[in-house]
């Protein structure tokens, strides 16, 4: 077990003996340090997937790494049958930091998800009033929120759905980024309790929505007393040039639902915030997780927010994200096969010329990967551009050179 695999024997030992639920590009990553990553041959890489925009901080940051080696050998799980002397402090943390007065700690993306729709239903129902088993959640087309059964249960994609039912009722899909589709579903729909939206879908894209979309959808569900309720899993932890992307429009949600790059891709830590009103409808025993609220990562988390202020990672992604918009807009005009750029700071995508169906989006990603750049695409002519925060500007341009050189060769 201790023995080195050189990568055709990792690839192969996973093959054999692992599920098949993934289809990764063939790489076999064995190190990482910052933007980099290094193979199992010991070439390098610069990353520009983050691990989905989990490792925002950079791969393996000191800072965070030290962090989890000093609370690791103090305390790692109490579970929340007692308390700990290191949850307080986080949930003290972000409640300053994000501007809610508490926090709901979870492990996984998909499960603060579950656990906003939860207390979205039971805020529903008991301050709301709705009646029994009525209660409904909007949600979006082309939404992605994770993998559990009820999240998978409105999701309008078939290879995540198909064979999965029978599935969760209470939930009613618009049309993204469409405010009439949204007042009309308000309007139409009784028993509305909540609006869940991710501020820009990754998942699907890179989908940014029209400037005053999230402002206006928050103010329509004030005016039908629907909870606003932002997924900010892959796009929260200054992605998207600000510390949340609802920032870019001063938008406040209700329900906040944060994963991914809380921990700086250390640790799974993901976390539900909101205000008294809405998350003392939750009490002892209803509802919980044996490794939510861990002490070891409070001091991850604590460690991850604290690099992202100290090396102004939100400023950083906002400057270098027009950079990249810019230089990436004279390689579309350069290449017929590229069709256009789009995104926020750091979380963009490249639309390539060709159907959603094709191969060659993955084909390109052969390529830049051979090329010393590892991205993966979102769909068959999506590729997501996504490198961690802590990249220089000469970094950058040395990454646009190698997009460059890979769309020449292709
Ligand atoms: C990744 C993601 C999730 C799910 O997170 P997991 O940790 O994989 O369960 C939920 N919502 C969004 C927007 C995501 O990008």
């Amino acid at each position: 077990m201790t023995d080195k695999l050189n990568s055709a024997q990792a690839i192969a030992l996973e093959n054999k003996y692992g599920a098949h639920n993934y289809h990764p590009l063939p790489v076999v990553i064995s190190k990482g340090e910052g933007v980099y990553v290094w193979d199992a041959e010991g070439k390098r890489y610069y990353d520009f997937l983050s691990a989905y925009s989990a490792v925002n901080q950079g791969h393996c940051h000191p800072k965070i790494i030290g962090a989890l080696n000093e609370q690791a050998q103090k305390l790692t799980l109490t579970s929340r049958a007692f308390y700990n002397d290191m949850l307080g402090k986080q949930e003290k943390y972000m409640s300053e930091l994000f501007g809610f007065d508490k926090l709901l700690p979870m492990n996984t993306g998909a499960e603060a998800v579950e656990t906003a729709i939860k207390l979205t239903r039971k805020w529903a129902y008991e301050v709301k009033g709705i009646s029994e088993d009525k209660a409904t959640i909007i949600v979006c087309d082309g939404n992605f929120h994770g993998r559990t059964t009820t999240i998978i249960s409105f999701s309008n994609d078939p290879e995540a759905r198909d064979n999965f039912g029978p599935y969760t009722p209470g939930f009613v899909k618009i049309e993204y980024n469409n405010l009439k589709a949204l007042e009309q579903a308000l309007e139409a729909t009784e028993n509305v309790a909540g609006f869940l939206v991710e501020p820009i879908q990754g998942e699907a894209g890179v989908y940014v929505p029209s400037e005053g979309y999230l402002t206006k959808a928050k103010e329509l569900c004030e005016k039908y007393d629907v909870l606003f309720i932002a997924d900010e899993v892959q796009t929260g932890i200054a992605r998207t040039g600000k510390l949340l992307a609802v920032d870019h429009e001063n938008v406040k949600p209700d329900i906040l639902i944060m994963g991914k790059a809380l921990s700086g891709g250390v640790y799974p830590i993901s976390g539900v915030m909101a205000n008294d009103a809405i998350m003392n409808v939750i009490k002892p025993g209803q509802h919980g997780s044996t490794f939510g609220g861990n002490p070891l990562a409070a001091a991850v988390v604590m460690a991850a927010l604290e690099v992202i202020q100290e090396e102004k990672l939100a400023e950083n992604a906002e400057k270098l994200g027009h950079l990249f918009r810019s230089e990436m807009n004279k390689l579309v005009d350069k290449y017929d096969l590229l069709k256009s750029v789009r995104g926020k700071g750091l979380l963009n995508a490249i639309l390539i010329n060709d159907t959603e169906e094709s191969e060659t989006a993955w084909n390109i990603c052969l390529k830049l990967r051979d090329n010393g750049l590892l991205a993966k695409p979102t769909h068959g002519n999506i590729i997501r551009f996504a490198p961690p925060l802590v990249m220089n500007e000469e970094q950058l341009m040395e990454c646009v050179a190698i997009i460059d050189k890979s769309f020449g060769e292709f």
